[in-house]
């Protein structure tokens, strides 16, 4: 693995803060630094003790890094890499946290210089809270992170890249960009679009009934409740820029949930039973994975 001098976290979230918070604790570059546009964000950063320089200028905070994490919004990357790009040291590897692949493989890496390396990345963690304070080196620990280098990437970025996620307690899984999306599309994109769309419907009822529901909410509404308050930014952005499978995968979803809705119109119990058993095998296997 490439020695790290300087590492710069550009925005410093959830992801970016937790893996500041992991390399700080195993000592994976000796100079840890950060830019976050907002003054409020860079006063909490000074709080949490774990970076040396916090710049306010994108600019120069990745002068002379050998590493380069984007932990932004998937629809702020483009224009920090066309800021960034003529600043960037020869042989610097830049990585992204970003939760949809393809359209920021096609974005970043037509801006960036032939000298610096592209590794697109995806930890597979997440809580449903944001910024600095959210952070912890624990988040990653035990879960999936998915590398999406295509035939270019340079294999000494990518296995840089591939021992910094282990050593945060990944298990790393390289996989092409376009899969990548239509996997997550179903695995994430589709459950929060369901989650929001519920919480969502709630809000438009009368408020007698609003008040009911959410005093009686552990009945199951409290879950998806905890996924629809996701950063509204972040997820306005992964939407828009993975809009084919999403629209690809829900189209499935309508199909599936309008064979559900006549199976309840015709009574069809059998339909019913068999479709809820076999969902109950698949919580299972989550749990067997130990990624419950
Ligand atoms: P977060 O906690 O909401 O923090 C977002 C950060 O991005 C903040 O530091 C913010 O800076 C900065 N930012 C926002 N808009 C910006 C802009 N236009 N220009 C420059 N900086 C901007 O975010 P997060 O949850 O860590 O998510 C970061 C990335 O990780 C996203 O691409 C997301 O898709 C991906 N991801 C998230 C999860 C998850 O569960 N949250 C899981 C996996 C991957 P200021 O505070 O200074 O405004």
């Amino acid at each position: 693995m490439n020695n790290i001098n300087k590492v710069t976290f550009i925005g410093f979230g959830l992801i970016n803060s937790s893996l500041a918070q992991v390399f700080k604790s195993k000592s994976l570059a000796k100079q840890i630094c950060a830019f976050s546009r907002r003054e409020e964000t860079r006063d909490k950063i000074t709080k949490l003790n774990i970076v040396d320089i916090i710049y306010d200028d994108v600019v120069n905070s990745v002068k002379n890094a050998d590493l380069i994490v984007l932990g932004i919004p998937v629809g702020a990357m483009e224009n920090i890499i066309s800021e960034i790009a003529s600043s960037l040291k020869s042989g610097a590897i830049i990585t992204d946290v970003g939760s949809i692949k393809k359209n920021i493989m096609k974005s970043i890496l037509s801006k960036l210089p032939n000298d610096v390396y592209f590794v697109p990345g995806h930890p597979i963690a997440g809580t449903e809270n944001s910024g600095p304070e959210a952070g912890f080196a624990e988040l990653f620990k035990g879960r999936w992170c998915i590398l999406t280098p295509d035939k270019n990437t340079s294999k000494i970025a990518l296995e840089t890249v591939k021992f910094i996620w282990q050593e945060a307690g990944m298990q790393v899984a390289i996989m092409d960009a376009e899969y990548h999306d239509r996997v997550l599309a179903i695995t994430s994109h589709i459950p929060h679009l369901v989650a929001f769309s519920i919480v969502g419907t709630v809000t438009e009822l009368e408020d007698q009934l609003k008040t009911e529901v959410i005093k009686y909410s552990a009945g199951g509404f409290r879950d998806f409740t905890r996924i629809a308050a996701s950063d509204p930014i972040m997820w306005r952005d992964v939407f828009l820029n993975n809009s084919d499978a999403v629209l690809e995968m829900l189209g499935r979803f309508i199909e599936d949930l309008t064979a559900l809705q006549k199976s309840i119109r015709w009574q069809d119990g059998e339909s019913l039973e068999k479709l809820f058993t076999k969902t109950r095998e698949i919580r299972k296997s989550i749990i067997s994975e130990e990624q419950d």
